[in-house]
C-alpha cells in the first residue's frame, strides 16, 4: 500500500488537494468578492441573497455546509462570505480541533457575527462535535469544570457567529450535525469555459502572457477543478519559458501537459490504471472499491475522493450496488474494445 505520508513526496500534478507548491499563490489567486468568484452560479446567487438579508437584519449568516470534491473553492467561498459580511474569518480543520477545550477557545475568541470555517468537518472528534450542537443551536456551550464526582458543568453564552463547515463527504456527517446547518450547498465540478476564465484571470494576476486557446487547453485538462487549473498554469509557464518566449500558446500547453502525462481529457496515470484494472482485471466490472484499490496498490479514499468524481462526470465510470463498472466511453478512451454483452443485459 502507498500511504499518504509516502505520497507527499510525489503528489500527482492533478491532485486536487492543496500541495506545498500551491503555497502562497493560493492566497494571491483567491477571489475576494462574489463577483470575482467564477462559476457555481446557483450557489452564488443564493448566498448573495442570504448575505444581503443577514446584513439587513444585523444578524450573522445562518450556518453553512459546503460539500464537494477538494479544490473547488469551498475555502475561497467562505473567505468571500466573511469579506462580504464585513466580519473576521477564522480557519481551522476538523482533525485540528482535538479536544473540547480547543473548540471552547475557538468559539470564545470570536467577535460578533464572525465566521468560523471548519474544513474536513466530518473528521471532528465525537466529543467536540457534541459540544458544537448547543453552540450552533442556542449559542451556548457547556463547560465541565473539575474532575470526578466534584465535576460540574457551567453554561456559557457565545457571541452570534456563523459556522461554515466544508467536507468532501457529506454522507459521513452525522445527522444531528447536518441538521444544524441552515444552508447546505454542493459545489459542482467546473466547466471548461469557466476554468478557462479562471486560468485567464490567474495568468493576468501572475503576469503570465497566455493566449485564449492556451488557457482553454489547460482548462480542458484540469478535471473541473480550479486548484488543478492554477497548478497546471504554473507548470506550463515553466515549459513556455524554456521552450518558447514565455507566452503560453495552445501548442506549448499541449506539449507541456503531455510531458506531465496528463492526457487530452485531464486523466493521469492513476486514472488510467484504475480504469484499465476494472477493464482488464475484472472484465469491465463490477468490482468493489476496496478490491480495486488493493489491486492497483492505492488507497480506497484516494480513488473515491479524487479519481471517481471526475471519471463519473466524464461518464467513464459507473457505481452500482455491486461495485464499480467501466463504461463504453472508458473503453473507447483507452483504445480498447468493449466485449459483447449477453442478450438482455443493460448497457451502462
Ligand atoms: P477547497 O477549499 O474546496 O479545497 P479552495 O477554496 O482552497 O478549494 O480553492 C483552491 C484554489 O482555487 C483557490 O486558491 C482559488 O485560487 C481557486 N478557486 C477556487 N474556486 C474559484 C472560483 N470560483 N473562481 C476563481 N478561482 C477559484
Amino acid at each position: 500500500m502507498i500511504h499518504t505520508e509516502d505520497m507527499e513526496f510525489a503528489p500527482r500534478v492533478v491532485t486536487p488537494e492543496n500541495t506545498a507548491e500551491d503555497g502562497d499563490n493560493e492566497i494571491t489567486l483567491r477571489p475576494q468578492t462574489l463577483n470575482e468568484y467564477i462559476g457555481q452560479d446557483k450557489v452564488k446567487q443564493k448566498i448573495a441573497i442570504y448575505i444581503r438579508a443577514a446584513k439587513g437584519r444585523g444578524e450573522p449568516l445562518d450556518h453553512v455546509l459546503l460539500y464537494g470534491p477538494p479544490g473547488l473553492g469551498k475555502t475561497t467561498l467562505s473567505s468571500i462570505i466573511a469579506h462580504e459580511m464585513g466580519v473576521n474569518l477564522r480557519v481551522t480543520t476538523g482533525p485540528a480541533i482535538e479536544k473540547p477545550g480547543d473548540l471552547v477557545s475557538l468559539l470564545t475568541g470570536l467577535s460578533d457575527n464572525d465566521v468560523l470555517f471548519i474544513d474536513e468537518i466530518h473528521r471532528l472528534p465525537r466529543p467536540v462535535e457534541e459540544l458544537l450542537y448547543p453552540a450552533l443551536e442556542d449559542r451556548v456551550i457547556d463547560i465541565i469544570i473539575g474532575k470526578g464526582p466534584s465535576a460540574r458543568s457551567i453554561r456559557m453564552d457565545l457571541k452570534p457567529f456563523t459556522l461554515i463547515g466544508a467536507t468532501t463527504r457529506a454522507g459521513q456527517l452525522s445527522a444531528p450535525l447536518r441538521d444544524r446547518f441552515g444552508v447546505i450547498e454542493r459545489l459542482e465540478l467546473y466547466s471548461t469555459s469557466q476554468l478557462t476564465d479562471i486560468v485567464r484571470r490567474s495568468a493576468m494576476i501572475l503576469g503570465i502572457p497566455c493566449d485564449g486557446d492556451g488557457a482553454e487547453e489547460i482548462a480542458g485538462r484540469a478535471r473541473g477543478t480550479p486548484r488543478i487549473a492554477n497548478r497546471l498554469l504554473k507548470r506550463v509557464r515553466d515549459f513556455a519559458d524554456v521552450m518558447g518566449n514565455g507566452r503560453i500558446t495552445k501548442e506549448i500547453a499541449s506539449i507541456a501537459l503531455s510531458h506531465l502525462e496528463i492526457d487530452g481529457l485531464g486523466l493521469d496515470s492513476l486514472d488510467r490504471r484504475m480504469l484499465s484494472m476494472i477493464i482488464k482485471g475484472y472484465a469491465g466490472g463490477p468490482v468493489g472499491l476496496e478490491t480495486l484499490a488493493a489491486a492497483i496498490n492505492e488507497e480506497a479514499v484516494t480513488l473515491e475522493d479524487v479519481c471517481e468524481p471526475y471519471l463519473m462526470q466524464l461518464g467513464f465510470l459507473g457505481r452500482t450496488p455491486r461495485g464499480r463498472v467501466a463504461t463504453r466511453l472508458a473503453y473507447e478512451h483507452l483504445g480498447l474494445t468493449e466485449p459483447e454483452k449477453p442478450d438482455g443485459q443493460l448497457e451502462l
